[in-house]
């Protein structure tokens, strides 16, 4: 085994941590570019690694190309910049029909995967179709999207300053629909903390501090 380690981001701490190279391959291959002409020669680089913090374990590959600086790293699986938070888990009991239950998982899933890949486009889409879910599925369709919003308001599930957030995010994922709008990383992320925000504070909050309600001994 060997003792080479690496600082390397461990999707599972969040962060930096040194890693240990546990096993190492190579593939080399010798290419004639042309007939009976030049040699050039490409290598990859497998190594298994296994994070000091959280011992979970990853690959990383390095391709390296003896003509060219093509030199690339990629990890399997591949660096999150972003994390699910845990409570997207606890959900399900909230949504009545299994259906909506899975479409919310599935596509909390999908916005990460999405962030992942940078397809921040896509993902803003999704967050603003999760949000337009569960608006409709607090208050019910009132037919538009503005109206939808109003009636989420209006039922006190958002303060009138949550209400303008919320208008201004969403319009990130209209526009990337029908503007032709490509979003950054910084305009999804933003978007995604209101959005975790709001479906935390609907869902999660209000079924945690019932638990905590029910630890408390009433008065006499
Ligand atoms: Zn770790």
């Amino acid at each position: 085994m060997s003792d080479e380690t690496l600082l390397i981001h461990c999707n599972n701490c969040g962060g930096e941590r040194v890693q240990h190279v546990r096993a190492t391959h190579v593939v080399r291959r010798e290419l004639e570019i042309h007939e009976g002409g030049w040699q050039a020669s490409e290598a990859t680089t497998y190594r298994t690694l296994q994070c000091g913090g959280c011992e979970t374990a990853s690959l990383r590959e390095d391709y390296w190309y003896s003509e060219v600086d093509l030199n690339t790293t990629t990890y399997y699986p591949p660096h999150v910049t972003r994390k699910m938070p845990s409570w997207v888990y606890r959900l399900r009991p909230f949504f009545p029909e299994t259906k909506q239950a899975e479409y919310m998982f599935k596509l909390f899933k999908e916005i990460y995967a999405a962030i992942e890949v940078e397809a921040y486009a896509l993902a803003a889409m999704g967050v603003r179709a999760m949000l337009e879910h569960v608006m409709v599925s607090t208050v019910g369709d009132k037919g538009t999207f503005a109206k939808n919003l109003a009636a989420f308001t209006e039922a006190g599930h958002v303060t009138t300053r949550q209400q303008d957030r919320l208008e201004k995010i969403l319009d990130v994922g209209n526009a990337a629909i029908h503007r032709a709008y490509m979003p950054g990383q910084s305009d999804v992320f933003t978007s995604l903390d209101i959005a975790e925000h709001v479906v935390s504070s609907i869902y999660i909050h209000d079924d945690d501090v019932a638990t905590v309600s029910d630890r408390v001994p009433k008065r006499s």
